[in-house]
């Protein structure tokens, strides 16, 4: 028998500017993500990382590059016009 593949479980947040998506099973729990963010953007809700306040990510990355686990990425939208 074989098995479908099953979407993965993603949590979103965005706002005009950026999407932030992490996947909570592939989230560890290390709270690196967390530390880096120089503007305190991110938070930890039951040991798997999650946006705080989309409103304060300046794109600078550092999370989606230092998390060992590839558990969280940053996209920049259009601007709107
Ligand atoms: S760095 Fe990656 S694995 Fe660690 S808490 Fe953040 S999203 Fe999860
Ligand atoms: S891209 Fe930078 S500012 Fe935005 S959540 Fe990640 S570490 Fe924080």
């Amino acid at each position: 028998m074989t098995k479908g593949r099953q979407a993965e479980k993603v949590e979103e947040w965005e706002n005009a500017k950026v999407r932030i998506r992490v996947v909570p099973r592939y989230c560890k729990g290390c709270e690196i993500c967390v530390k880096l963010c120089p503007v305190r953007a991110l938070g930890m809700e039951r040991f798997k990382s999650k946006v705080a306040d989309i409103d304060k990510c300046i794109l600078c990355m550092q999370c989606e590059m230092r998390c060992p686990d590839f558990a969280i990425s940053v996209e920049r939208k259009e601007e709107a016009p």
